[in-house]
């Protein structure tokens, strides 16, 4: 038997690791930290767990100025100051997004692009970005979409949040934009939103002109019955313009909708996720929407999300249920998400609908948008992980960290320490003990 060598120590449940980190344990922290357990893992000085698998922090405000801030923390979050047009503790205006967007690209060129998906009905821009670093477009990707709905102001407030994270604290999520390309479109509807923030608080649609009889006008189309799936489908959907969810003249007839439709079909080999952020409800749903039926691989998508759902009771305890659209909220065709899956062909497209609030349920408090903004990102992170290509971690040691990430979750620890064999070069040779 080959000689072990110890590299780490397991006491109390948490994990002692060295630091630095050895190369191919790398792979281990990054695996077990997407299943939601990093928080078990202790560098050998008791530094905390970010660091792990990190980049060197850039230099940061002398913090004796700053009384309060702790390290990691977006400069924003600070009373004292703030440098950024974007908040996390209240709704941004639909321009104070778009500022904060081309800001985010000009302070981070090296891994964020701002470029235009296409234009509203009222010529507002709607911004895609995209946070990269390097690889040709090659690797897989990520997309995650929110604003469809005008009234359901949480959804982009997520989205920028993810964003936000992935981007200024990348010494945190490097691990996050390494592996994975990632793409937003935080506010597909700016035009109701707009109309939502400035006239009518309950807006669902976008802001189309329609028309119903000679003299009654009515506007807009809801933009999530406006992505067909066949012809039969659309022709059962709502054909009033008066309606709520006016499923619009013609399948795409919006050029919000038109808008993504292009995006995604332009990128469909590379996505790999796609995350439709609604509200409200607690829920994280799989097609099929138009009909009762599951799709084929319907076990893996509830699978996957399972493992979201956990993640975010892990985080705070929130609940969210897990399902097929139709089966949690009865059937609605015309869906981004049938579409994405049932026609652009990525695999694994979810409706996540974000807890709700007030009176209406679409008025989520304000000083709550960062609880629900940080389970979201701890659901993010499981999706994101699943988009890594399975051989990039060999078997052997995939199996050996699951059994290993188990004993940590189920608390069967005994104090001791984790031997490697000494060749740690290569991944499969990887024996891990515990004892
Ligand atoms: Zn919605």
């Amino acid at each position: 038997m080959q000689p072990q060598k110890t590299i780490a120590r397991i006491v109390g449940g948490k994990v002692t690791v060295p630091h630095p980190l050895p190369p191919k344990m790398l792979y281990l922290v990054w695996y077990v930290s997407t299943l939601g357990l990093s928080d078990r893992f202790l560098l050998s000085d008791n530094r905390p767990r970010e660091e792990l698998i990190s980049r060197p922090p850039p230099r940061r405000p002398n913090s004796s100025l700053f009384p309060g801030r702790s390290e990691g923390k977006s400069l924003w979050e600070h009373p004292f100051i703030n440098t950024n047009p974007i908040s996390f503790t209240k709704y941004n205006t639909e321009l104070e997004i778009s500022r904060y967007l081309d800001q985010l690209a000009r302070s981070h060129p090296e891994v964020v692009t701002v470029f235009p998906l296409g234009r509203s009905v009222e010529g507002r821009v709607i911004k895609g970005v995209r946070v990269s670093s390097g690889g040709g477009g090659l690797k897989p990707a990520i997309l995650l979409e929110g604003g469809i709905h005008a009234r359901e102001w949480i959804s982009p407030a997520v989205v920028l949040y993810v964003l936000d994270q992935l981007v200024t604290n990348r010494h945190r999520n490097a691990h996050l934009i390494n592996a994975t390309d990632w793409y937003f479109v935080p506010l597909l509807n700016p035009d109701g939103y707009v109309y939502s923030m400035s006239r009518d608080r309950m807006w669902r649609k976008n802001r189309a002109k329609t028309w119903r009889h000679q003299n009654t006008v009515c506007s807009g189309v809801d933009l999530n019955r406006n992505f067909g799936l066949d012809h039969a489908q659309f022709a059962a959907l709502n054909y009033d313009p008066c309606s709520g969810i006016y499923r619009g003249p013609a399948p795409f007839s919006e050029p919000e909708s038109r808008a993504l439709r292009d995006f995604i079909m332009a990128n469909r080999m590379q996505i790999k996720i796609y995350l439709s952020f609604h509200s409200f409800g607690n829920y994280i749903l799989y097609p099929w929407g138009h009909q009762g039926a599951k799709p084929f691989d319907w076990q893996s998508l509830e699978r996957l999300a399972m493992k979201a759902s956990e993640a975010i009771s892990r985080n705070s305890g929130a609940k969210y249920r897990v399902g097929s659209s139709s089966a949690m909220l009865g059937a609605a065709a015309g869906g981004s998400t049938d579409w994405v899956k049932g026609y652009a062909g990525i695999q694994y497209a979810y409706t996540i609908e974000l807890p709700g609030g007030g009176k209406w349920g679409f008025d989520l408090p304000e000083k709550d948008i960062m609880s629900v903004s940080s389970d979201v990102f701890e659901a993010v992170k499981v999706f994101a992980s699943f988009t890594v290509p399975e051989s990039s971690l060999s078997r052997s040691l995939k199996n050996a960290t699951q059994l290993f990430s188990r004993r940590i979750q189920t608390q069967k620890l005994p104090i001791g320490s984790i031997r490697l064999s000494p060749k740690m070069d290569n991944p499969k040779k990887v024996i891990w003990r515990l004892g």
